[in-house]
């Protein structure tokens, strides 16, 4: 073990196999600048020693440096012109990371934060996670540099029809499957199958998920993400003998995945007291009002500054700061990647923190990372943790496929189970390698594991 400075230029102790190094060496070189990438890649290959260890045959097959290789990347142009008449320009993603298991699978991100960095990174980790579902998918992601944020409808529908127009022709249900993501929700969706649908003149259900109920849409999918996270926090304070009844939850964001998160968190007797936007966030000491929430967010489509003003006493918005300021014992970040630094793992430490599920894909900086594990945090990694929503995106297509439409009973049960197998595979995996309850080795071998065995069986492809 020594010390390095990573890519944002802070201290980080690093513990990578010899005989790995030149592989993340060669991932950092032919990616040059992609810091999101080079991270996510850095910590999976950090989990891989005690793997290549036991089965030396990973490395004579390449079969890392071709799981860090995308399979395909496509990068377009998205003209669009706005309810004025003048034309934008945007540009488009998908990256089609690994389709050993199953069609590339993941959803789309509209932020003007995306690049192709962002997307890759996002795909590599798809497609572990999407592994850790045991269901047949394969890793992708996409999105574009479009700010959706202030845009009338029709803006939207005409970017969603543009984006769509050149990325139709790389879809396909045996293909690959996109969905949602930051800035694509149901609205979106619709308007992408849409324009899909007149494209090709077919009926394809199962090209698109997160689809709305009234056409091919799964029932508890717009919950899975956030219920599952839920869920597999659950299981992880189990093994300490503990559940979320009564305990101070932390839930930053207030989109998709946060609302979701916080219905079930309540339902479980945890008592949610503060969420955020990119603009700030929202403590109330009463416990967060999720019907305001949902009313501010879904209907009214507005800035959770609003949550003070109409809640009224008891409630206060804090501009900017940080929302792992307020004291919790169980943090369930579900916003974006790196929102909680080092700096905001230690205050959450110090303030009694017990377990964290990361709603988010990559919240957690590699720092922050560290110093839960040595604090003995309970830690969910996004991959594992956030993996219901893609599993249920896959019971969507289960039921397009067989043109049957399930019961939201029915889904929950099967996404139940489904976290509870993600959370014991985990564990069992960081115990068989010798790190028990270290559920970030857990996830990266188990996932990783079932990608390499079907691509070994694949021949070099
Ligand atoms: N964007 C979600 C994720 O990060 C869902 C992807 C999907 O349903 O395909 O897993």
């Amino acid at each position: 073990m020594n010390g390095e400075f990573d890519e944002r230029g802070s201290l980080r102790v690093v513990s990578i196999d010899d005989k790995l190094q030149p592989i993340l060496t060669e991932v950092l070189r032919r990616n040059a600048g992609e810091a999101e990438f080079h991270q996510a890649v850095r910590e999976v290959l950090e989990s891989l020693g005690r793997v290549i260890a036991k089965h030396p045959h990973y490395l004579d097959q390449a079969l890392i440096e071709r799981i860090c290789e995308p399979e395909r990347q496509i990068i377009f142009r998205v003209p669009w012109h706005d309810d004025k008449g003048q034309i934008h320009i945007n540009r488009g993603f998908r990256v089609q990371f690994n389709s050993a298991l199953g069609p590339y699978k993941g959803g789309l991100r509209f932020h003007p934060s995306v690049n192709v960095g962002i997307i890759k990174f996002l795909g590599f980790e798809q497609t572990f996670k999407n592994a850790l579902t045991s269901l047949p998918i394969g890793g992708g992601k996409g999105g574009s540099d479009f700010d959706p944020k202030g845009r009338s409808e029709t803006e939207i529908m005409r970017f969603c029809q543009s984006f769509m127009t050149e990325l139709f022709r790389h879809l396909g249900e045996y293909t690959d499957v996109p969905a949602g993501d930051i800035g694509v929700g149901g609205r979106e969706i619709g308007f992408m199958f849409g324009q899909y649908k007149r494209l090709t003149n077919r009926y394809e259900a199962g090209v698109l998920t997160g689809k709305g109920l009234a056409y091919g849409g799964s029932r508890a999918r717009k919950e899975a993400t956030g219920y599952g996270n839920t869920w597999f926090v659950e299981s992880m304070l189990a093994t300490r003998g503990t559940t979320f009844e009564g305990k101070r939850v932390v839930v930053s964001g207030s989109g998709n995945v946060a609302i979701y998160t916080m219905e079930k968190v309540m339902d479980l007797g945890g008592k949610v007291i503060a969420c955020s936007d990119s603009g700030g966030y929202v403590v109330d000491e009463n416990g967060i009002d999720l019907g305001l929430v949902k009313e501010i967010k879904e209907v009214r489509r507005a800035r959770i500054s609003e949550y003070a003003r109409l809640r009224g006493t008891g409630a206060h918005y804090i501009a900017g700061g940080s929302i792992w300021d307020v004291p919790c014992e169980v943090a369930m970040p579900s916003a974006t990647q790196n929102e909680i630094t080092g700096k905001d793992a230690r205050t959450l430490v110090k303030n009694g923190l017990v377990a964290l599920g990361e709603g988010a894909n990559m919240p957690s900086t590699p720092d922050a990372i560290q110093i839960f594990r040595s604090a003995g945090v309970l830690f969910a990694p996004g991959k594992a943790a956030n993996a219901g929503g893609v599993a249920t995106s896959a019971l969507e297509m289960q039921q397009n496929a067989s043109r049957d439409s399930w019961t939201s009973e029915q889904t929950q049960t099967r996404l139940a189970g489904i976290m509870r197998s993600i959370h014991d595979t985990c564990a069992a995996t960081a115990e068989e390698y010798g790190a028990p309850g270290d559920y970030v080795l857990g996830a990266n071998i188990a996932g990783f594991v079932k990608v390499a065995e079907a691509m070994n069986a694949l021949g070099v492809i």
